[in-house]
């Protein structure tokens, strides 16, 4: 079976984008593939967190995933920090990353951008997520398109790594899908809907009541062409967004798509789309309410997944450090 390993912050504000863009993919690759969701509490303070905040998104985001899909009998579900071996082999492969590699990745420079003072664990999050990915042997990384840069340098740390030391990692594969790969900001369609932007409009979150998306729906950017078509016109960006979450929401084609909304407005596509997410989303939250309920029942699987990681984790960090050639303890 292949391996898959996919990571996700507790940045708070799980949103449609998250779903459609990952969730999803993972969910629907249970049972044909060894899989691995690590909620990656690490990578979340390479910007700022407030601890207490940062304590309750972590075991919440656990909860949505369970309540998208994730089924725990099938994925090893776990938290990053519960698995000692991500940080040691992130400072590996942080003395074997050339400075160049980190300052010319594009989440940097956005993310640096918004920050008042960068802290270097933001410049040097490609390298633990090039750990977390090598230290399970992944095949295969099912992400946004925002990350494929980042498999790219995970898969030249491999390299590099297999060339100095000898043959010891799996070189993964980024899976991106083509639709919902990069759902965009409701209030802006150029950049991408993130967690941590947290202005009102521009991210559908996945507990957001039908009344909250109905607003942000309702003043989703569009343009002045009114004529409901997929296109990759940046001019049309918006609209597109708005029909690519209906398209991977009903599961239709996007010519059925095109001829349903055939001569209606921006208005009728906006109302039926936010009716599609109320209901699409419904489902989850109601098992999300259910599952917050039960916190002993949530830590329990979470220290099942931490176990199931640290027991592939933990072999394949000994061999690291032995290639490297350090003394092992006896
Ligand atoms: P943050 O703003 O804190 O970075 P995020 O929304 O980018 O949050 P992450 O936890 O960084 O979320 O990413 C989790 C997964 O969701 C990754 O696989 C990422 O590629 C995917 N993803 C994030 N944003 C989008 C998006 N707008 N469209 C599709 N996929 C996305
Ligand atoms: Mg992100």
């Amino acid at each position: 079976k292949p391996r898959v390993f996919s990571g996700i912050q507790p940045s708070g504000n799980l949103h449609i984008g998250n779903y459609l863009g990952a969730i999803q993919q993972w969910v629907a690759g249970q049972g044909q593939k060894t899989n691995f969701i690590c909620i990656v509490d690490l990578h979340a303070i390479t910007v700022p967190q407030e601890p207490a905040a940062l304590h309750r998104q972590t075991r919440e985001l656990a909860a949505l995933l369970l309540a998208c899909g994730i089924d725990p009998q099938q994925t090893t579900l776990f938290v990053q920090s519960h698995v000692r071996a991500h940080a040691e082999c992130a400072w590996v492969f942080s003395c074997l990353t050339p400075l160049g590699w980190l300052e010319r990745m594009t989440q940097y420079k956005t993310k640096a951008q918004k920050q008042e003072s960068v802290m270097t664990g933001l410049l040097t999050y490609p390298v633990l997520m090039a750990a977390d990915i090598l230290l399970y042997d992944a095949d295969e990384v099912p992400v946004g398109e925002d990350q494929k840069q980042h498999i790219e340098l995970t898969r030249d740390l491999a390299q590099r790594f297999n060339y100095l030391y000898g043959e010891t990692f799996v070189i993964p594969e980024p899976v991106i899908r083509e639709s919902g790969a990069r759902i965009m900001g409701l209030n802006d369609p150029t950049s991408k809907m993130s967690k941590s932007d947290t202005t009102r409009g521009h991210a559908i979150r996945i507990v957001d009541e039908p009344d909250e998306i109905r607003w942000a729906i309702k003043r989703a950017v569009t343009d002045s062409y009114n004529e409901i078509r997929f296109s990759d016109d940046p001019d049309r960006a918006g609209v597109n967004n708005l029909l690519q979450i209906y398209e991977l929401l009903t599961g239709k084609s996007r010519p059925e798509i095109e001829a349903h909304f055939a001569g209606k407005g921006y208005g009728a596509l906006k109302s039926e789309l936010a009716e599609v997410v109320i209901e699409s989303l419904r489902p989850i939250r109601e098992r999300y309410y259910q599952l917050m309920d039960d916190p002993a029942e949530l830590d329990r699987i979470l220290a099942i997944g931490a176990e199931q990681a640290r027991a592939v984790a933990e072999p394949k960090m000994t061999l690291i450090l032995e290639r490297v050639g350090f003394v092992l303890p006896n």
